[in-house]
């Protein structure tokens, strides 16, 4: 995708800090984080959230990887949340799949509507 800065950023276009790659990954420190740890695991190849058809064996090496981003960025047993945003109501805003890892403090209990 021309328009894609996760797409972009798989090509080497954009920087950034890159915890753990391979083949079908590709997992990077977010530009905003939220929290001490704040990385995102990403399928290197395009499609917009989890309803974009992806197929299971994709989105299996994207969830089996998040543990081992987790243990890079020293939260594995500390605990982490992981997020992923689909469409308005989710807030999403880079359409590339992407899963949020969000950790190296206690998260919030309530994961209810904004106020
Ligand atoms: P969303 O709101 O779509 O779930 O999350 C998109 C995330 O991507 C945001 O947390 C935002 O900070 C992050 N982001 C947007 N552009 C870039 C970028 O160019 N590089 C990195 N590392 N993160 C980005
Ligand atoms: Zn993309």
């Amino acid at each position: 995708m021309d328009d894609c800065i996760f797409c972009k950023l798989v090509a080497g276009e954009v920087p950034a800090t890159v915890i753990y790659e391979d083949d079908d990954v590709i997992a990077f420190d977010d530009v905003n984080p939220q929290t001490p740890v704040h990385t995102l695991i990403i399928p290197k190849e395009h499609y917009h959230s989890l309803s974009d058809d992806v197929p299971p064996e994709i989105l299996g090496k994207l969830f089996s990887k998040v543990p081992t981003v987790a243990k890079l960025k020293g939260v594995e047993e500390s605990g982490y949340r992981i997020i992923s945003n689909k469409g308005t109501d989710g807030r999403q805003t880079v359409f590339h799949l992407h899963i949020h890892i969000l950790g190296g403090t206690t998260m919030p209990i309530g994961m209810g509507p904004a106020d």
